[in-house]
This record gives structure tokens, C-alpha cells and sequence, in this order.
């Protein structure tokens, strides 16, 4: 016979790492109310004015602008089955661990893929991406704008004129950046571009919006071959999210109520008003850290506000910082993937989570932790830099 475990209870957290961040209040709220079908009236409208609202957070006017049902990762293989073809060229620039998705994700689709490689925690600057690009003349560059595994902003002025010149399809990664920096996908003519509910947008994971710009969806039409996922293939999710409106799969009714509301949060705070809320506490956060001793793994011009990868105090392990501050303080803060495991924290302020009291709760606890763990600090240190940081306005 099976015992039955016991009601979930979820622990108190505070989510600081690099995602999940927590879920708004008001978002939660949303998904708590009853569900209707997927192909009511009433749904549809809720739909509609999803789509409508990312098209403004992505900046754009991309009429298929919609939520895959499925987490970030399902917005990256997306965006690439559907634009290319087995044989078919990709350039990757690859200084990071999605980015090494990208270049693995292109792959499987048959592609050749040149990546343009820097060490990790680098930017690449556009007259070498430019090189390749005008070398290679591919169907597709690939670049993540907002480098989870390192804390780096990549720019991406300028790789729309370039992708027009060669012929090539700008997909973009802005599975960090949407709701927390600015994205402009029209502006910067970002053909693909892919994100994720659970970081910027503070919802759950669970879903990744994708848009895709007119020439973008030329290239789809004139494929020769199918798109070799069935679940992801546009030409069939638009059918569902379009005009048709006829079944696919069942829309995560939960998630849309989900987005619906956090991306009337986002809009209700005014894009403008958001980056520089992550700003204005990253400026903070960042005081805290150095006067702790940390080192930014990004170069300061391209760091990301709401993703700030710090090297570990020297003789400082990994795993037993962590657990206490989550165990003592309920704190969640990552580690390092790949060739930085071990070596650094990825401290997130997302969203609804980019605020001064989680920027003192988090310095104040982890101030506490490294002295137990025999750093030498200056009690107090860390939240009166971040005090002087918020005092200088700056
Ligand atoms: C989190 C992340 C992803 C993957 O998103 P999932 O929701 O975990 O599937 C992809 N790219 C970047 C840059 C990310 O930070």
C-alpha cells in the first residue's frame, strides 16, 4: 500500500539565482483562478492580448510574436528548426554555455556550424563577427544577447545590417534580457528571438515566447523540407494561435493566465522604468559584492543588471556557502556551469526580485556566511557599500 506523503509545503525561499526567480504575487494569483477551455471565446481573447503585450515588451510588431509551451530551451530549438535546413550554414558566437547550446542545437539540425569562439565571460566586438559572417554567408548567425552562464550583455547593434547584407537570419537568445534590459527586436532587425517566462517576466517556467519577423517566416514558407519537429513546427503553431484557432496541442491554460498578468505587470511598470529599477539595485548588489572582496567575471561595460556572476572569495568552496545560506536563510543563489562550476556564483535580481530589500537581505546574509566560513570582512561592510550606492543616485 502505498503512504500517501504529506500536503507539499514548500519552504520559504528567495530565488537569487539564475532562475527560476520568484513568481509575483499577482501572477500567482492569476494561475490560482479557474480554467476554461482552450478554444473558448473568452480564451482567445486572453490569447490575443498575450500576443499583443509581448510584441511590446520584445519591441516589436511581428505579427508571430506567441508563447511556445514549453520552457527557453524550447524557444533556441524553435527558432532554429524552423529556420534552417539539413546542410544549411550557421555561425555561432560562442563565449558561454548557451551559447555552446546554440552551436549543439544547430547541429542536430544537420547544419555546418562555424562558431566564433572567446573565452568565456568575453564580448564579441562586431567588426569579427562581421568577418565571418561576410566569410561564411550563412542561413543563420546565432548570438545570446543576455549570457546567463557568465553575466555578459552582448550587443547586438548593427548584426541586423549585417544579416541583410549576407542574406543571413539574426536568431537572438534573450532568454535573460526580456523584462529586465532592453530588447528591440525591430530596431535592431532581429529576425528570431526567443525567451522565457521565469526569469525577467516573473512567472513560473513554462513557457518561451518566440517572435519571428517577416523574413524570418519567408524563409519558413519556402523550406524544402519539413520542420523535423512536429511540436515545434510555426507553420502549424500558427494555425493554433492564429486566425484558425484550430487544435494543435492544449494550451497550458495556467501558464497563459500566468504570462497574461505578469506581462501586465511588466507594462504597467513601463519597460523604461524597469531596466532602470534592475540598474539603479544592480548598482547596489554590486557594491555589496566588491566590498566583499567578489570580482565580476563580466568586463563592468558589459555586465548584465539582473545576472551578476562573481568569483568565490580565494579558498572559499562552492556547495557548503551555498547550503547555509539556503538552509540558515533561505537564500538561493547559483553556481557556476561548465568550466566555471566551482569557481563562481550567479546571483540573480529578476524581475519583481530586483529591489532594495532583497539587495540588503542578500548582502547582509551573505556577509554572515563567508565570516563563518572564515572570510575576513569588516562587520557591516557589504549593505553600507550598497547604501552609499544607493545614496550616490548614480
Ligand atoms: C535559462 C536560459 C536558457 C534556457 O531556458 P530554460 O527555461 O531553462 O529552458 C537558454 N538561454 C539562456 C541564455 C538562459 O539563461
Amino acid at each position: 500500500m502505498i503512504t500517501i506523503p504529506p500536503a507539499l509545503q514548500p519552504p520559504s525561499r528567495l530565488l537569487l539565482g539564475p532562475g527560476p526567480s520568484d513568481a509575483h504575487p499577482r501572477v500567482l494569483r492569476a494561475m490560482a483562478t479557474p480554467l476554461m477551455g482552450h478554444l473558448d471565446p473568452a480564451f482567445l481573447v486572453i490569447m490575443a492580448e498575450v500576443q499583443e503585450m509581448l510584441r511590446a515588451a520584445f519591441r516589436t510588431s511581428n505579427r508571430l510574436t506567441l508563447p511556445i509551451s514549453a520552457t527557453g530551451m524550447a524557444g533556441m530549438e524553435t527558432c532554429l528548426v524552423n529556420l534552417v535546413e539539413p546542410g544549411d550554414r550557421v555561425v555561432v558566437c560562442n563565449a558561454g554555455f548557451f551559447s555552446n547550446r546554440m552551436v549543439d542545437v544547430a547541429q542536430r539540425c544537420g547544419t555546418e556550424v562555424t562558431e566564433i569562439k572567446r573565452p568565456w565571460g568575453e564580448v564579441f566586438t562586431f567588426e569579427e563577427i562581421a568577418e565571418v559572417v561576410r566569410r561564411v554567408k550563412p542561413k543563420a548567425l546565432g548570438v545570446v544577447h543576455a549570457e546567463t552562464s557568465t553575466g555578459v550583455l552582448q550587443p547586438l547593434d548593427g548584426l541586423g545590417a549585417l544579416c541583410r547584407e549576407t542574406g543571413a537570419m539574426l536568431v537572438a537568445d534573450t532568454v535573460t534580457s526580456l523584462g529586465c534590459v532592453p530588447v528591440e527586436l525591430d530596431a535592431w532587425g532581429v529576425d528570431a528571438a526567443f525567451s522565457c517566462s521565469q526569469k525577467g517576466l516573473a512567472c513560473p517556467p513554462g513557457l518561451s515566447p518566440v517572435s519571428f519577423s517577416q523574413r524570418a517566416l519567408d524563409v519558413l514558407h519556402n523550406r524544402k523540407t519539413k520542420v523535423q519537429s512536429w511540436y515545434l513546427d510555426l507553420s502549424l503553431i500558427t494555425q493554433y494561435w492564429g486566425q484558425d484557432r484550430s487544435y494543435h496541442h492544449t494550451g497550458p491554460i495556467s501558464m497563459i493566465y500566468a504570462i497574461h498578468e505578469g506581462l501586465r505587470v511588466v507594462l504597467e511598470e513601463g519597460l523604461e522604468a524597469r531596466f532602470e529599477r534592475h540598474r539603479r539595485n544592480y548598482r547596489a548588489l554590486r557594491a555589496g559584492l566588491e566590498a566583499l572582496g567578489m570580482r565580476y567575471v563580466a568586463p563592468a561595460a558589459h555586465q548584465l543588471p539582473e545576472l551578476n556572476a562573481v568569483y568565490l572569495p580565494a579558498g572559499l568552496e562552492d556547495l557548503p556557502v551555498r547550503k547555509r545560506l539556503l538552509e540558515d536563510y533561505g537564500i538561493e543563489i547559483g553556481g557556476g556551469l561548465g568550466e566555471l562550476k566551482g569557481k563562481i556564483w550567479r546571483i540573480g535580481l529578476m524581475g519583481c526580485n530586483s529591489r532594495a530589500d532583497v539587495v540588503y537581505s542578500l548582502l547582509g546574509a551573505l556577509e554572515r556566511v563567508l565570516v563563518q566560513f572564515g572570510v575576513v570582512v569588516a562587520p557591516g561592510a557589504a549593505t553600507a557599500a550598497a547604501q552609499q550606492a544607493y545614496a550616490a543616485g548614480n
